[in-house]
């Protein structure tokens, strides 16, 4: 079987960031689980479906035309029906329904083969929030990274400036923390630890230190 590093945990705790760097490390692909929550989002509101109806935007979910295209700098090239809507998919009101899809039971399920599709060789680092404990639930190492909230706020908050986008902090720790509630409190794959997760504290330590930690595991 196809060796999986599953990488949970919570907004802005640098999931993507230890992803990328393992699976250039490893040579390995790489599965942005909340990029398909995101287009998903993305193609609801294109199409002005009301985020009331669950049974269309799963239907929805399930017909997504998208590609996923590796760019340079780790950076991930999203096309629905061959349009780059890589930025769109970060927008706001994106992120917002994207928490709102991601809710509900239908969506998820339709998302679940295409997930376990991507397990291909040489092997797969997998970036989400159910990676462990749902979608690859015998993957041989599982990480959990979370952080305090006011250090996921302020890591958020460094991303944007350098954006250039204008946000404030307080702002950015309420919607953080309005999302956290939101993964945790679903009945459908909540975030939680999967039981075998080594779960890792980022806060207050550098993406390095966390890479080189999950590198020693992933090399015993
Ligand atoms: O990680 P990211 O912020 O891109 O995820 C977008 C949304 O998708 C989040 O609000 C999260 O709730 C949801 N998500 C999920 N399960 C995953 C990945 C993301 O519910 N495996």
């Amino acid at each position: 079987s196809v060796p999986i590093i599953t990488v949970d945990g919570p907004g802005g705790a640098g999931k993507g960031t230890l992803s990328y760097s393992l699976a250039s490390e490893l040579g390995w692909g790489m599965l942005d689980s909340g990029a398909l929550y995101r287009v998903t989002a993305f193609a609801v509101l294109a199409n002005d479906v009301p985020l009331s109806d669950e049974s269309a935007i799963a239907n929805i979910a399930s017909h997504l035309a998208l590609e996923f295209v590796p760019a340079a700098e780790g950076l991930t090239q999203v096309l629905l029906n061959g349009q780059d809507i890589s930025l769109a998919i970060r927008s706001e009101s994106c992120s917002s329904a994207a928490s709102k899809v991601a809710a509900m039971g239908d969506v998820r399920a339709a998302l679940l083969e295409r997930q376990r599709q991507m397990a291909v060789a040489p092997g797969l680092v997998a970036d989400g929030r159910d990676m462990g404990t749902v979608v690859f639930p015998d993957a041989p190492l599982k990480v959990f990274l979370t952080a305090s909230a006011e250090a996921r706020a302020e890591r958020r908050h460094r991303q944007l400036l350098a954006k250039g986008e204008s946000v404030t902090l307080a702002r950015l720790l309420e919607t953080i923390e309005e999302r956290d509630a939101r993964d945790r409190n679903r009945t459908e794959s909540p975030l939680v630890p999967a039981t075998d997760a080594l779960v890792i504290d980022s806060t207050g330590i550098s993406a390095d230190s966390v890479l080189d930690t999950v590198l020693r595991e992933a090399r015993l």
